[in-house]
């Protein structure tokens, strides 16, 4: 069976398939008419399962929060998880991001690598098992959700009603596969007393804070020592006077999984006005259990295995009734115990200069690489792409998996390759979309051997 030639004769429809997919500017809108995530979720759902019909597959809606075709028979369910809905296009696009464009062997557009290429890929896929009579003795289901990037809800949706899969991945990561994702921790922080008369910044919990603009008194601190801290650490800076002094202080941003790339707008303040003799006691704590670190060092919760350390991260920070609030978001290593960590960061953060309003955690995931089911994913990564040196990864992100037993995220993006996901100007490369869809082929045979 000539996997390769089978999918190259399947380019232009699968080309023209996905061009309809990417059609909808399928965000979350919240419900409409009793859809729950909006119209253009309705509608590219429609059209998906419409497409799963088309290529023989048994199809079912469940409510709108997602559906699924399927191929096969047997007790074992072999699930691929992919989603139909996207994040807002945002500015800076040099094409239309609903209109599919190809420049370039790319094909530019809102959902191409994240996800709905890899929806497509995986019809595909089926499609060419079912060409060639594959013996199949298990079921295998491609199922799609409406909700992946606001919340899940689809997935629960299904879990609730269809339960779990026996075996699957989600093409929603990376290859050669993500066989762990660490578990994830939010808090909020609080002032008790402080000076500072407003302060607002960030807009997500899961980025590095790139800036925050505060208002301090007058004659408060001495500017001189603020500037030199600033320049020794080169952050961009800027001050002005009216009855206040208002301070814009500018970071860098980064995700909050990886916030050591990034430079936190915030802490630098923080630390900056310390320097500057600012005396306050919220400065202070924020110096005392959070600081400049990026891994919780100061808080009591740095830990790391041999899959990766612990990342913390303050997102956003804001004034509400005099009161300061700051966000956590904490990654922790998956051999972790997080209700000891969780035990840890309230007693640390909770002293007599400021307290943990509120924190909470949720599960990590983990999979012993040599299982069979990762072993069969990676090992059909590496017989189609002859890419032997690239390995399985532990991440810090979440996906589909942590949601529903026995499934690890697979593809679709390369090693190495940035399709610009959540950016202007996402792309798909139609030699990779091809690629995918031959390595899913060759991942579906390994499981089926399983
Ligand atoms: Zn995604």
């Amino acid at each position: 069976m000539d996997i390769k030639s089978q999918v190259l004769a399947y380019k232009n429809q699968m080309i023209q398939d996905l061009a309809g997919l990417v059609s909808f500017n399928s965000i979350n809108e919240g419900p409409v008419d009793g859809y729950p995530f909006g119209l253009a979720n309705k509608e590219v759902l429609e059209m998906a399962l419409s497409l799963f019909e088309k290529n023989g597959l048994k199809t079912k809606n469940l409510d709108y929060y997602c559906g699924f075709g399927e191929i096969g028979q047997g007790e074992q369910l072999i699930g691929i998880l992919a989603h139909l809905d996207v994040v807002p296009a945002g500015e800076g696009w040099n094409t239309d991001p609903f209109a599919l464009t190809i420049k370039d062997g790319k094909m530019y557009g809102r959902g191409t690598t994240d996800d709905k290429g890899a929806v497509i890929a995986s019809l595909y896929a089926l499609k060419i098992l079912q060409d060639n009579n594959i013996p199949l003795n298990k079921r295998i289901r491609l199922i799609v959700g409406c909700n992946e990037e606001t919340g899940s809800k689809c997935l629960k949706h299904y879990v609730k009603q269809e339960g779990h899969i026996d075996l699957g991945f989600t093409p929603d990561g990376n290859f050669p596969g993500i066989y762990g994702e660490k578990g994830g921790m939010k808090g909020i922080f609080a002032s008790r007393n402080t000076k500072i008369i407003d302060i607002q910044g960030g807009e997500a919990i899961n980025a590095v804070c790139n800036k925050v603009e505060v208002k301090l008194p007058l004659h408060s601190f001495d500017e001189a020592l603020l500037k030199e801290f600033f320049d020794t650490h080169k952050i961009e800076y800027s001050i002005s006077k009216s009855d206040v002094i208002t301070l814009i202080v500018k970071g860098v941003a980064a995700h909050a999984s990886m916030p050591h790339l990034g430079v936190n707008a915030i802490s630098y303040l923080f630390k900056g006005l310390e320097y500057a003799k600012f005396e306050d006691d919220f400065v202070t704590y924020y110096n005392m259990v959070i600081g400049i670190h990026t891994d919780g060092t100061l808080s009591g919760v740095k830990c790391e295995d041999q899959y990766g350390a612990l990342t913390f991260n303050v997102g956003v920070i804001k004034m509400v009734d005099g009161v300061i609030e700051g966000t956590i978001d904490i990654r922790y290593p998956v051999t972790a115990n997080p209700q000891e960590l969780l035990d840890k960061l309230n007693a640390t953060m909770t002293n007599e200069y400021g307290y943990i309003k509120s924190s909470s955690f949720g599960k990590s995931l983990f999979f012993d690489p040599n299982s069979p089911m990762v072993t069969a994913l990676v090992s059909a990564y590496r017989s189609v792409t002859n890419d032997y040196t690239s390995e399985p990864e532990v991440i810090g992100g979440g996906t589909y998996s942590k949601g529903i037993n026995n499934c690890i995220a697979f593809g679709c993006e390369f090693p190495g390759d940035n399709c610009h996901i959540h950016d202007a100007n996402e792309f798909l490369e139609i030699d990779k979309f091809l690629l995918q869809t031959e390595i899913y082929v060759q991942a579906i045979l390994n499981l089926l051997a399983i």
